[in-house]
């Protein structure tokens, strides 16, 4: 018993795509990053189908995803989609409201843009907040639910998150200001949902691509109100295109599962993209 006891936690690493639009290169880049850090560690490797995203989900693109990462070469356990975990996140939201460290907002995007900047204490600029008008406020019609970023700093106390190239990082998300946390239209945003989602699935190495590094100050605190277990982060660098751009699905980078329709080696693929990662040293 004392051995297991000592012995360190397995990693457990995860993917985690939303089918909004097919995979690309950068996807693949991910994946590998995270299985092949489980697997040199001897630990498992998740896949979690992130589809909440309202009419901009489209859940029969999960099928691709699968067959992608099979063309690659991949192995993984898949762990339940978001769509079947709405009850953890709404339980987590109320617990938040109860706390008086969320609140209901119906403003727009534009609105909140449009509200004067606040500085604080520090001299730290938030971005503007309707806390103080949507707040007390009971209307109608859809709201989304929004942390208060003051409160909930100060509930958390001071954080720390690990990452594998930034080291110790304090958790600061006041650049999001009052981040939403739920969404008008669905049941969580991505980022309760993800923060929840690797908790309840056992992750342990959160790895992503470093566009998503900010976020991570964000699921710290959430992490911190929400008692969940604290992993470590692993940003990797992004691909990026001929032109120095993020390639992105928007941008027309040829999707993953063209390349394997046209006979494309995705074992070779695979290897390419290993290679890339010993030499960028990500
Ligand atoms: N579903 C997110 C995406 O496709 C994943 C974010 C994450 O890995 O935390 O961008």
């Amino acid at each position: 018993m004392a051995a297991a006891m000592d012995s360190p936690l397995p990693i457990v690493t995860r993917f985690a795509p939303s089918p909004n639009g097919r995979l690309h290169l950068g996807h693949a880049f991910s994946a590998i990053v995270a299985h092949d850090l489980a697997m040199e560690a001897g630990g498992r490797f998740l896949l979690r189908i992130e589809d909440i995203d309202g009419p901009r989900s489209h859940p029969e693109l999960a099928d691709e995803f699968r067959r992608d990462l099979e063309w690659l070469g991949l192995e993984w356990e898949e762990v339940p989609a978001q769509s079947t975990r709405l009850a953890s996140y709404e339980a987590a939201a109320d617990r938040l409201t109860e706390r008086g460290l969320a609140y209901r907002c119906r403003c727009t995007r534009k609105q909140i843009a449009a509200l004067p900047r606040r500085t604080g204490s520090d001299g730290f600029e938030y971005s503007g907040s309707c806390r103080e008008t949507c707040g007390p406020a009971d209307g109608q019609g859809p709201a989304a639910l929004r942390l208060d970023i003051d409160r909930a700093m100060r509930a958390a106390g001071e954080v720390v998150w690990v990452d594998a190239y930034a080291g110790s990082v304090i958790a600061d998300p006041r650049e999001f200001g009052d981040v939403v946390i739920v969404r008008k239209d669905l049941p969580a945003s991505y980022h309760l949902a993800a923060t929840l989602d690797d908790a309840a699935d056992g992750v342990t190495l959160v790895t992503r691509g470093s566009d998503l590094f900010d976020s991570t100050h964000v699921h710290r605190v959430l992490q911190a109100l929400l008692d969940l277990p604290v992993p470590d982060w692993h940003h990797h660098k992004l691909i990026l295109d001929d032109d120095g751009e993020k390639l992105a699905k928007r941008r027309g980078s040829p999707p993953l599962s063209a390349r394997r329709d046209s006979g494309d080696d995705g074992l070779m693929l695979a290897e390419q993209l290993r290679l890339h990662k010993t030499e960028a040293g990500t």
